[in-house]
């Protein structure tokens, strides 16, 4: 049988037999190569394709080729990293988009490498695969950069393509001007005649029932004409609050990818690039203080450096860790206790309830994870009591606020990006 025909009827079969995620996400990244006797040769884009391929869609894979094949026929996979890919003419004049956020410049470890080798994916293979990309993740992990980094590889590879980058912010302020100015079908065609559109910051869209009805049609006319869609937000498509279903089923039809916290090793590895982009000579013993306690997202690690960089500049000195201990005391410091109300603006505002609906006693289904959130916080970042929750929380019983916490608990250790929500919440509590 031929290669490509036993592997059609192979992915047919598994239809039926894994999620249409997994078919859709790992299966259909796998390129068939060689069949040498019964064992069939396949290449997946990255590592993590490999590790994902291996563990969710490869047994129902082999087992079909048995049935095709016989009995000991397998599958071997290995990653394609692109040293066989013929060279390809690419363009090399200054690109549109902001510099340094290209994948060059994008170091990769295990929080972000299965959005870096999505992304890659999407910039060499635009509208075949993932369509749309989702990208999420806290503030500051890289969404933009990344996002932006798809735009500079597809220009580099045809400048003439129609790429198409901007804010859900930006989107809703043209398209407000374009219809003061009568003229909103000049706005559509931009944003139809794309060839690829990346819209940032998508949650920006919770609650604007009007741009997301714009935004949807935008969305299906470029969907329906095999033209590439990536889109980055700060919450998974289904934590965006106040999100009409139907752009929701949208986001969620292509490839959902996170980003979450580097870890101390991302973190090392981060800060030693940007320090040489810098020029910076940073010490072992200071990488390892800003490694170790600037921990929330890049950006802050990127301010710390340039904090440093310009305290050296200012004082003409070179860098140790006394010096580094004392110029970054401010980001160093112990977490701040909080106060009840503060918990309370920041989780209304997340959420985009309002403040009193939030301490209200009224049973309304959209309230019950804004509270039970704000109440967790309280708990974990203000000094307050259970009782004084309680009282801040429209009088109520405080085993209310322990049963809140319990289940806040229960979801932050039971749902990786339900964490990621807290995590962020915890951090912007700190700032705010
Ligand atoms: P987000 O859009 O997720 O809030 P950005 O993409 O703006 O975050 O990233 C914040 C800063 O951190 C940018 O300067 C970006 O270049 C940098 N950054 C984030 N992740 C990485 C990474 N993995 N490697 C290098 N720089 C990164
Ligand atoms: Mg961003």
């Amino acid at each position: 049988m031929e290669i490509q025909t036993l592997w059609r009827e192979v992915m047919a079969g598994l239809g039926g037999k894994l999620s249409a995620n997994d078919v859709a996400c790992w299966a259909a990244a796998i390129h068939p190569r060689e069949l040498r006797g019964r064992s069939l040769a396949a290449e997946v884009p990255s590592r993590v394709h490999l590790e994902q391929a291996r563990s969710r869609v490869a047994p129902e894979i082999t087992s079909l080729l048995r049935a095709y094949l016989g009995p000991d026929a397998e599958l071997v996979l290995s990653v394609n990293d692109g040293r066989e890919r013929p060279p390809r003419a690419t363009f090399a004049g200054p690109s549109p988009f902001q510099g340094g956020y290209t994948f060059e410049q994008f170091v990769v470890g295990a929080s972000n490498s299965m959005a870096y080798h999505s992304a890659r994916e999407v910039a060499d293979h635009p509208a075949t695969r993932y369509n749309p990309l989702f990208l999420y993740g806290g503030v500051g992990l890289g969404k933009t950069h990344l996002a932006t980094a798809i735009a500079h590889a597809v220009w580099r590879e045809a400048p003439r393509r129609r790429i198409v980058l901007l804010s859900a912010e930006n989107f809703t302020n043209d398209l407000i001007r374009a219809f003061r100015g009568n003229a909103p079908e000049e706005f559509r065609t931009r944003l139809r005649r794309a060839d690829l559109l990346i819209v940032d910051d998508v949650q920006f869209f919770a609650g604007k029932e009007r741009m997301q009805e714009e935004f949807f049609h935008t969305f299906n006319a470029l969907h329906a004409a095999q033209k590439q869609i990536v889109l980055a937000s700060d919450q998974p498509p289904r934590n965006i609050p106040n999100l009409e279903e139907r752009l929701r089923n949208r986001f969620e039809s292509g490839l959902i990818t996170d980003i979450r916290r580097p870890d101390l090793t991302l973190r090392m590895a981060i800060l030693a690039r940007k320090a040489t982009t810098l020029r910076l000579e940073l010490p072992a013993d200071v990488a390892h203080l800003i490694a170790s306690k600037v921990v929330s997202s890049v950006r802050e690690l990127e301010g710390a450096l340039r904090r440093l960089v310009a305290a050296c500049e200012i004082d003409r000195r070179t860098l140790d860790l006394g010096f580094a201990t004392q110029i970054l005391r401010p980001l160093l410091r112990a977490p701040v206790p909080r106060t009840l109300e503060q918990v309370q603006r920041l989780v209304a505002s997340r959420f985009q309830v309002s403040e009193a609906d939030l301490v209200c006693r009224r049973r309304v289904g959209r309230l019950v994870v804004p509270r039970q959130v704000a109440m967790y916080l309280a708990r974990k970042g203000t000094s307050a009591t259970y009782a004084e929750i309680a009282a801040g929380f429209g009088g109520r019983n405080h085993s209310t606020v322990m049963h809140a916490i319990k289940v806040v608990e229960g979801r932050r250790a039971a749902e990786p990006e339900f964490a990621e929500v807290l995590e962020t919440l915890e951090s912007d509590l700190q700032t705010a």
